[in-house]
């Protein structure tokens, strides 16, 4: 360990909260992820804290532990084995079915207060930051927001790091005076584990901690956003940058990305200069993705742009400029005019999928509407 470091670690925190006499946290052992869900489906940041969550109990030599809230989801606490928890608290009931703070937070506080885990985790969504804010104002405990590295060191203090000072730099936020130690991390950031049909672990079921008539809030109905682009889920991306000098030329990724089954992104710059939604945009002021293919047409790769999609499976990139950066982390690099690769893309994809559709009419390649 640095020298530096050494001496941080000595220092007595000089504001904040102090346990009340000598706390003995040892009793406090693994590493706890919330799941988050909506109608049964969870959310895939919680997959993916699962596969980072496993890496640091295992480091830890503690199990990996998972809470799943809801209604009818006892399927998601199935899911939470098959994605690397050792056990599962399952708090299923009617009244949990849509997310509100309080009920949620006291099944929460109680699973926390009951098995004290050392580290807990949730998505950095809506949700998860309501939550987890609400939880560690009450138990009390430190906050990481928005995480984009985990890690824990020798004292099994958790070392999140998140960008810090206009994201100009990268600090590492410890909590030392309290635990759980608790963090929230973006969709996309840390690799969910493989889906494994064989594993097994212990499902624990935990009542309500509210009864119906004390919750004092009410969700009359749930109004899905429309039209607003899903890229954290999506498995190939066509994200555009300044050089298509336009919002028109979207529509050439769009008709790209509808032939892929993909969606379309944009760099900050597209989006600065008001060519598509703020919604569409990667990197370390917008969505981190982790599609399986990535196009990065236009888009120079700076380095806020690129640690939001470098951990795509593939990434294509089309830039005119031979010396683009984007190029040093493309699996697939073509240099030229946008405005002639783009379509050539899209229609050699478009004719092959007809020569498919004529050999096979059995099987379309592209989906038919009956
Ligand atoms: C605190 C901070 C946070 C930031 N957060 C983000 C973020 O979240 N996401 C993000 O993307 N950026 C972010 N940025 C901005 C980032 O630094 C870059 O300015 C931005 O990514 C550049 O966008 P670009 O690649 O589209 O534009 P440019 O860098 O201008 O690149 C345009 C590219 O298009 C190419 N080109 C031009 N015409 C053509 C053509 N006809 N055919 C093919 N190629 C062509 C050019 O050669 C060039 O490489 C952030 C910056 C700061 C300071």
């Amino acid at each position: 360990m640095a020298e530096k470091e050494q001496k941080e670690r000595k220092r007595k925190p000089m504001v904040g909260l102090q346990p009340e006499g000598d706390v003995d946290w040892s009793s406090y052992r693994g590493v706890l992820v919330v799941v988050e869900q909506r109608a049964g489906k969870a959310k895939s940041v919680s997959w993916q804290l699962l596969g980072q969550g496993r890496r640091l109990a295992d480091k830890l030599e503690a199990p990996l532990m998972a809470l799943v809230i809801g209604s009818n989801v006892s399927h998601l606490a199935r899911e939470a084995i098959y994605y690397g928890a050792d056990r599962v608290f399952l708090c299923d009931s009617p009244e949990l079915e849509n997310y509100r703070t309080r009920p949620y937070s006291r099944v929460c506080l109680h699973v926390i207060r009951t098995y004290k885990p050392e580290i807990v985790l949730m998505g950095a969504t809506y949700t998860g930051r309501d939550l987890a804010g609400a939880i560690a104002t009450h138990l009390p405990t430190g906050l990481t927001a928005d995480s984009t590295q985990l890690d824990v060191d020798d004292e099994r203090l958790l070392l999140a790091s998140r960008p810090a000072f206009s994201e100009k730099m990268l600090a590492t936020i410890l909590c030392k005076q309290f635990k759980p130690q608790m963090a929230t991390a973006r969709a996309g950031v840390f690799e969910a584990l493989p889906r494994d049909e064989s594993r097994t672990g212990e499902i624990i079921p935990v009542p309500p901690q509210m009864k119906p008539e004390e919750i004092t809030t009410e969700v009359l109905e749930f109004l899905e956003a429309t039209g607003k682009v899903n890229l954290e889920d999506a498995d190939v991306i066509v994200a555009g940058g300044r050089g298509l000098g336009g919002p028109g030329a979207f529509r050439l990724l769009q008709d790209l990305a509808d032939e892929l089954g993909g969606v379309v992104g944009a760099s900050r710059a597209a989006v600065d200069l008001g060519w598509i939604g703020h919604d569409h945009q990667i990197g370390q002021t917008g969505a981190t993705v982790r599609p399986k293919l990535y196009f990065a047409i236009g888009i120079s790769g700076a380095i806020q742009h690129v640690v939001g999609m470098q951990n795509a499976t593939y990434i294509v990139a089309i830039n005119k400029d031979p010396e683009a950066p984007i190029f040093k982390i493309a699996n697939y690099g073509i240099v030229g005019d946008l405005f002639q690769i783009v379509p050539a893309i899209t229609n050699a994809i478009r004719q092959r999928k007809a020569a498919k559709d004529a050999a096979d009419p059995q099987q379309p390649s592209t989906p038919q509407t009956v």
